[in-house]
């Protein structure tokens, strides 16, 4: 750490803790300001979120008993548009976790050039233990409860871990019917269905950002797309699209891990029939043909590339050590360990960051987002396109940064991203 950063995260009473996600996104962020030089107010401004929201709210199960649960919506930074950032329907969900997400969602809308902000939210639950009527029941109320907090101009939420379109929905209706404007209400959630807004293409966007990240920087490796080998952790959202995506490029998908166990195959495992039974019975365990095979191993896999797609901290000291891959493509946010990342570095692994990496997610939302607000459709054709040419270009800038510094690409794109908060800090000045 820094000695600058330290300094600012003493003014504002962190106390260290290596373990704690928020500190350790921060950290990483603060770094790379002093690298740039960049005003201290500006350090100041972005280790805290401007707003974080509680809310506790109780709901009615099928039973007829009332549970009471907890919500959180954080909004990191708004200097750019509207906060933006996902819903995270999860157990493990905390304000620690949700802050670090929102300063991610920050720096990711900047390095993409979106005109938007960074926020997160979530609700401590799992969602597979709910019926389909719990879980409409505890979206409405958690919505109702911070409804006054969101809006289509003000911080627009979106799918994330435990949240699908179909939730997305029940949150736009239960705005529109809460007091937001009866037709561009909607615009208050993107990742809803095509027939209420939605973008096409936006459930695979996060995954088809992440292969186009991947056509773009992988051969400055020596990898070879087509002929690449990879593994995935995670098979929900993230995780199945990129699998079933590179299909298509040719690369072959040898070990998967979910929360159900994990799996492999050497010859390769067939991305969409996979997808259809994560689908049929809620994770890969038992997935016919495969070979079950224990975490061990599988972060042992012989592969070319490793992609991350399930949560955080998942790759700590122990996991970097075993990983065989050249690359770490990041699906999932910060799934990398500031001490995970040292082993990664020492053994010369590369580490394609989140921020780049999980974009397409946010840039196809902004699409959405913008069509609902003027009463306008997109053709698919138009999405992938502009998705294409805004990864590209991402990439692009990454590249060019890390080799102006010098440095990893993970510091390249907060540096990017860095920059373009930096010039609208000066151009705008600071209220009042
Ligand atoms: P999802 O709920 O669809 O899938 C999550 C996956 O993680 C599931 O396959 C689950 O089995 C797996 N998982 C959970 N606990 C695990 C464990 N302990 N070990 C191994 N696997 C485990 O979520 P998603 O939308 O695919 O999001 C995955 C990641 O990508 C998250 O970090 C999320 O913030 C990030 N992300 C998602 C989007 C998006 O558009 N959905 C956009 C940007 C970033």
């Amino acid at each position: 750490m820094g000695d600058e950063t330290r300094g600012v995260l003493d003014e504002l009473g962190f106390r260290f803790d290596p373990d704690d996600l928020y500190l350790q996104v921060i950290t990483n962020v603060l770094d790379t300001a002093e690298l740039l030089d960049l005003p201290r107010h500006l350090r100041l401004i972005l280790a805290q979120p401007t707003n974080e929201l509680i809310v506790h709210f109780p709901v009615l199960m099928d039973d007829g008993s009332y549970r009471l649960y907890k919500g959180y919506r954080v909004q990191h930074n708004d200097i750019l548009g509207p906060y933006k950032g996902g819903i995270r329907y999860h157990a493990g969900v905390s304000l620690d976790h949700v802050k670090a997400l929102a300063v991610l969602m920050t720096m990711k809308c900047a390095l993409m050039r979106l005109p938007l902000g960074g926020g997160k939210g979530g609700v401590q639950v799992d969602p597979r233990a709910l019926s389909p009527d719990e879980l409409r029941r505890l979206t409405r109320r958690f919505i109702s409860g911070i409804g006054t907090f969101i809006g289509p101009h003000v911080d627009v939420p979106a799918p994330d871990v435990g949240t699908n379109a179909q939730i997305m929905a029940w949150m736009a209706d239960t705005y529109v019917n809460t007091g937001g404007d009866r037709f561009a209400g909607r615009a208050v959630v993107t990742g809803k269905p095509i027939e209420m807004g939605g973008a096409p293409g936006r459930e695979q966007a996060t995954g088809q950002g992440l292969v186009e990240v991947l056509r773009c920087l992988v051969p400055s490796f020596g990898v070879d797309l087509t002929e690449a080998t990879y593994a995935v952790v995670g098979y929900g959202n993230v995780g199945s699209w990129v699998a079933r995506l590179l299909d298509r490029d040719g690369a072959t998908l040898r070990s998967v891990l979910d929360h159900t166990g994990a799996i492999g195959d050497e010859d390769g495992l067939d991305a969409w029939e996979l997808a259809r039974h994560v689908a049929a019975t809620g994770g890969v365990a038992g997935f016919p043909g495969a070979t079950a095979i224990d975490t061990d191993e599988f972060w042992r896999s012989d592969v070319d590339v490793m992609i991350p797609a399930a949560l955080e901290q998942m790759i700590t000291e122990r996991e970097a050590g075993l990983i065989r891959a050249g690359i770490v493509a990041e699906g999932a946010n910060a799934p990398t360990t500031p001490a995970g990342e040292r082993v990664l570095a020492d053994r010369g692994i590369a580490v394609l960051p989140a921020i780049l990496c999980n974009a397409g997610g946010v840039t196809v939302s902004y699409h959405e987002w913008r069509q609902n607000l003027a009463a306008e459709t997109t053709r698919l054709d138009d999405i992938d396109g502009w998705l294409r040419e805004t990864m590209q270009a991402a990439c692009e800038r990454v590249l060019a940064v890390a080799k102006r510094h010098d440095c990893d690409l993970r510091t390249a794109a907060y540096a990017d991203a860095l920059d373009h908060l930096a010039t609208v800090y000066a151009q705008r000045g600071i209220f009042p």
